[in-house]
């Protein structure tokens, strides 16, 4: 698994998050996972999807581990044999299927039909080495290609009994009606204030929790990552951005600030950086030619995320939202 994809935590270091009390927030849908696990009901074909940063891959890893597990109550015991490996990313029944590099070290922006039939096609047709599932996680599943998603379309038609495939997808606008219509959607949303505060308890979080909270605007993913410090310089610079006009002096010292999360979440920052505008469009006190001016980075920020493609430098991007006039 290549580490700059994995959207919630450094793979490296820090274990897959494998237990019932590993995810944070969305807690009804925990409930309804774990009476379909308990029923032996589960999907074979799903999406889990949601905004950013909200546990999706968490809760793909939940759910495989829970289906591999050795004693499985429904949940995982964190403790066989298989959860050990699961923890570690070793398992072999357990595949992450991601965006690749390309030969320059950078990462595509989509998942071709080839990967997908070597990936996944011909490796879903050897049942399980060590697992009681073959289990595929794809993400970012919105990033499979057209000719891709209808090439895994008999898969998920007629999954054999020891496959389970988990797409996770930040937009499901992107998957085709054929695929949606064959995997039932799992939606995670964003958490409120209390119960952010609680993750902020659970995970030991010391100082100003409200900042670290609001911050974090209810993805536990962003707090627990510690990347709300981050958010903090985001919020600073878009808004120092949004009042420096066109100095570009103050330009590249703020973009230099938006750099850092640009490499984690282009979309996120992207996301961010809207609800920033929309904010400052809501304040009263502007003149016909301000909101004029903020309206059309809006539209230009709208614009960057339908054409973002990965690796884009953040200069180049918030020169056409700020000095594009
Ligand atoms: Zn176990």
């Amino acid at each position: 698994m290549s580490k700059k994809v994995f959207e919630e935590i450094e793979v490296s270091e820090i274990p897959y998050p494998i237990k019932r009390d590993d995810f944070f927030g969305n807690q009804e849908v925990l409930k309804q996972i774990e009476s379909s696990l308990l029923s032996s009901s589960l999907s074979q074909t799903m999406i889990i999807s949601g905004p950013p940063s909200v546990g999706k891959t968490s809760l793909a890893y939940i759910i495989s581990s829970a289906l591999q597990c050795e004693k499985g109550n429904p949940f995982a015991c964190g403790e066989c044999l298989n959860c050990r490996k699961i923890k570690k990313g070793i398992f072999p029944d357990l595949r992450y299927i991601s965006l690749l590099e390309d030969d320059s070290g950078k990462i595509k922006t989509q998942i071709t039909i080839d990967q997908v039939r070597e990936e996944i096609i011909r490796a879903s047709e050897l049942p399980p080495y060590e697992g009681k599932k073959l289990i595929f996680i794809v993400e970012p599943s919105d990033s499979l290609n057209v000719s891709s998603q209808n090439a895994l379309l008999k898969l998920l038609e007629e999954p054999p009994s020891y496959i389970q495939i988990i797409l996770i997808a930040k937009e499901t606008s992107k998957l085709l009606p054929t695929v949606r219509s064959r995997c039932p959607e799992i939606k995670l949303k964003e958490i409120s204030q209390n119960e952010m505060f609680e993750v902020a308890k659970r995970i030991g979080l010391k100082g100003d929790l409200s900042t670290a909270v609001s911050a974090s605007r209810g993805r536990a993913g962003v707090l627990i990552s510690d990347k709300w410090k981050d958010y903090i310089k985001l919020k600073i610079a878009i808004e120092n951005l949004l009042q420096s006009g066109r100095e570009i002096k103050y330009f590249d010292e703020n973009v230099a600030n938006i750099e850092i999360l640009m490499s984690y979440d282009q979309i996120l920052v992207l996301d961010e950086t809207l609800f920033l505008i929309k904010d400052a469009i809501r304040s009263r006190n502007l003149t016909e030619s301000e909101e004029r001016s903020l309206l059309r980075k809006y539209e230009r920020t709208i614009k960057s995320m339908e054409m973002i493609v990965r690796n884009v430098n953040a200069s180049l991007i918030y020169n056409y939202i700020f000095l594009g006039e």
